[in-house]
């Protein structure tokens, strides 16, 4: 099936950037949030990235007007209907998620593919509480959308053949490169990127090393481009705690149980860029 139409529900970090790049990919797309206010952030978030390629000569201001012009804003998640596929990027809660689903399900058509761009939720468990779980499909883009190349695209136990060769073939359009993994707790970016994560902070709470020795080593030793620890306070550490609960839960494997001191810090808020202190201080920008 040909996929002309996307809506993207969720204005946030995620949300805004997939609807980035399938407006410049020369998608029609409509951007839906709860809040008008939420929508206008989007909106500013896209057009300050846009205006970085215009500085950097990538595209000019005739293309960035046009980019701008595919978006649509809507704060009714039935504006979905039209679409031929809908990509959700909420809040990571499997009962808000679902509830979004429930009222897409009833509003789109029955050949309108669904995707969830959640980082650790069952893409089973999500498509079975619609009525299209043939239909039902992960995208899981990496952040920032408009830079990382990977898609890692989940298969649900009933994913069928026909979506996940229509969603590989469109992700490909879009200039990235998808790569099909099943669905199984974390998938395979975050079941291992995490335990990782949580292992450094171990190392931090055992007095191992200093934040910036633990990350100048993986940078240095391993030629990553940012260290675990920067990598969580990027990702939120709150992101982190919930991703290794689900491992634990999902998988039963007590090695998944996350570190005493990432618990304390979520605890006390620091919870990396976001509030301005995690493993290192924000606080002057
Ligand atoms: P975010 O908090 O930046 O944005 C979430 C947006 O969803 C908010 O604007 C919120 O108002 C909106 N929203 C909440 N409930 C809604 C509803 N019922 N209808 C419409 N909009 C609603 O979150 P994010 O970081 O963009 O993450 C979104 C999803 O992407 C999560 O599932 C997350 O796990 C996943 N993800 C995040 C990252 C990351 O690095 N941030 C990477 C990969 C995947």
């Amino acid at each position: 099936m040909e996929i002309k139409k996307i809506a993207v529900i969720g204005a946030g970090t995620m949300g805004n950037g997939i609807t980035q790049v399938f407006a410049q990919n020369g998608f029609p797309v409509t951007m839906i949030d709860i809040k008008d206010e939420f929508l206008e952030r989007g909106v500013k978030a896209i057009d300050r990235s846009l205006s970085r390629l215009v500085k950097k000569e990538r595209i000019d201001d005739t293309a960035k007007s046009e980019i701008i012009g595919r978006i649509t804003t809507s704060t009714k998640v039935s504006d979905a209907a039209p679409a031929d596929l809908v990509i959700e990027a909420i809040f990571e809660d499997f009962e808000v998620k679902s509830k979004v689903f429930k009222e897409l399900d009833s509003k789109c058509g029955k050949k309108t593919i669904f995707a969830s761009n959640t980082s650790s939720i069952s893409i089973t468990e999500l498509a079975a509480g619609t009525s299209r779980p043939g239909k039902y499909i992960g995208m899981h883009f990496m952040n920032p959308v408009p830079i990382m190349k990977l898609i890692e695209v989940i298969r649900g136990l009933a994913t069928d053949d026909e979506t996940t060769s229509a969603i590989m073939d469109l992700s490909t359009k879009l200039g990235k490169t998808p790569i099909e993994v099943n669905d199984y707790p974390g998938f395979i970016a975050n079941r291992i990127l995490i335990p990782m994560i949580n292992e450094a902070v171990y190392c931090l709470m055992e007095g191992v090393a200093a934040a910036e020795a633990i990350d100048g080593v993986m940078k240095l030793g391993m030629n990553h481009p940012m260290g675990p620890l920067a990598l969580a306070d990027l990702i939120g550490l709150d992101i982190c705690l919930n991703i290794l609960k689900v491992l634990q839960e999902g998988l039963g494997d007590p090695k998944y149980r996350a570190c005493p001191l990432l618990k304390k810090m979520v605890a006390a808020g620091y919870l990396g860029r976001k509030t301005g202190r995690g493993f290192y201080d924000y606080s002057e920008g």
